[in-house]
């Protein structure tokens, strides 16, 4: 494997504190080394990187790339393709495939497809129960052994509470976490999109936030219990996130993600506004666009601010996509009968970017929560970072490229994005996995 040489470029590493113009050599599929100059050995391939931003390659703590069983909607090959291109190196799958992840076959042959057909690394997450029913609990141990990063039943809440203490204890005894899409069932019930002003003058009916505080705040009660580990998937509401800040001040081992729609946009988008201080200038999206319903919802103003808020004050861990790729059949509906959720993959830079282009986030720390934040969660010390021996793993930024989404030419399969037809300010130029280019424009 020839050598490559990142020249002159801004390199951004929360991991090592670096933040500074030089080179970075890759030899055999590992960072080498970072210095001013780096003249690089015989036949090194040079990438000119004068102006742009060299980052550790992007963590996705959270995608569906719905294989097997759902491959209309994204296969590992075309969902990992996406992620190249959104600047990931690293994704972690979700289990609610058909069959769900709940036994070794399945995650084998979703990694067996990863090595084949994938253009970025792949990491399983298992079932909390079995068939994601919610009714006993998955062969947890057995989960793990075949390289589960962690346990969720996403898209399912682990509704019963004495099913989620057991799972908060097995997976304390495997060292994982349990990652919990948080949303009592009883409140959540037929709604269609957050509950306010807006759903009140769409007359869609709303799922409030305390659909999602109630279990945030039960899952961090049972964790404190039993000693195990609690990750809240993409937290959404205010009151959560207060609960989680809380309890990490009682070091409960709680931890949070929040997505780039949660972070950029309203529950306004459902009526085809951008919302207040969006950073998106406009949406063209109408009223009733289903393409802005998703999982937990978008929310009001005083939410969006305290997510980016406890994102930058570290209350939020990472930031995690949430990709959730559909069909236009499943979308081109009723906003009630449509399915929840976004692609995200290839718009999460740009979203990401425009929010530090419009002075709400630090560019060090949008990096950080993409790339060592995420790794760290895993316990990764060859990820998310460009230390010397780490996997070659880098994603190169044109921070200030403007750019118009066109859903229509994601590589993604769904084409599902409220964001198709706005503009966005920075853009992945070229992403390499183990020092190989695995996206570039
Ligand atoms: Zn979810």
């Amino acid at each position: 494997m020839k050598p490559t040489l990142i020249k002159g470029g801004r390199i951004v590493d929360p991991s090592q504190g670096i933040d500074r113009v030089a080179d970075l050599l890759i030899e055999d599929g590992r960072v080498s080394g970072i210095d001013d100059r780096i003249s690089g050995p015989d036949g090194v391939d040079v990438i000119d990187a004068i102006g742009l931003i060299v980052s550790p390659g992007f963590v996705d703590l959270h995608c569906h790339l719905r294989e097997p069983g759902l491959e209309y909607k994204e296969t590992v090959a075309t969902g990992t393709k996406a992620a190249a291109k959104g600047g990931f190196t690293t994704v972690c799958a979700m289990p609610n495939t058909i069959p769900t992840m709940d036994s070794r076959a399945t995650v084998d042959y979703v990694l067996q497809k990863a090595r084949t057909e994938g253009a970025v690394r792949v990491l399983p997450i298992g079932c909390v129960t079995k068939g994601s029913l919610g009714k006993e609990l998955a062969e947890m141990g057995e989960l793990a052994e075949a390289g589960c990063i962690g346990f969720s039943d996403d898209g399912n809440p682990v509704a019963d509470p004495n099913i989620m203490r057991q799972a908060l204890s097995y997976g304390s005894a495997l060292g994982l976490p349990i990652i919990n899409h948080c949303e009592t069932p009883e409140l959540f019930r037929g709604g269609a999109m957050n509950e306010g002003w807006v759903s009140n003058r769409l007359g869609i009916k709303g799922v409030p936030n305390s659909a999602e505080e109630t279990m945030v705040s039960r899952d961090i009660s049972l964790a404190e219990m039993v000693g195990g580990r609690i990750h809240i998937a993409h937290i959404s509401a205010a009151g959560a996130v207060e609960a989680v800040r809380l309890a990490k001040e009682r070091d409960v081992l709680v931890t949070c993600e929040v997505t780039p729609h949660h972070l950029t946009l309203t529950d306004e988008a459902v009526m085809g506004n951008a919302g207040d201080g969006s950073v998106y200038g406009a949406l063209t999206s109408a009223a009733y666009d289903t393409t802005a319903k998703v999982n937990p919802p978008l929310r009001a103003t005083a939410d969006r601010q305290a997510m980016i808020s406890a994102l930058a004050d570290g209350v939020i861990d990472f930031v995690a996509t949430d990709h959730a790729p559909h069909s236009s059949v499943e979308k081109l509906t009723t906003f009630e009968e449509a399915a929840f959720g976004i692609s995200v993959l290839e718009t999460a830079l740009g979203s990401m970017m425009s929010l530090v282009h419009a002075g709400q986030l630090p560019l060090t720390t949008m990096i950080e929560k993409l790339t060592s934040a995420p790794a760290s969660f895993l316990g990764r010390t060859d990820i998310g970072t460009l230390k010397p021996g780490a996997n070659a793993d880098v994603t190169i930024i044109d921070p200030d490229a403007e750019w118009t989404v066109d859903a229509d030419a994601f590589l993604s399969r769904g084409k599902n994005s409220p964001l198709h037809g706005a503009t966005l300010k920075g853009a992945v130029v070229t992403t390499l996995v183990g020092g190989e280019t695995a996206y570039t424009v």
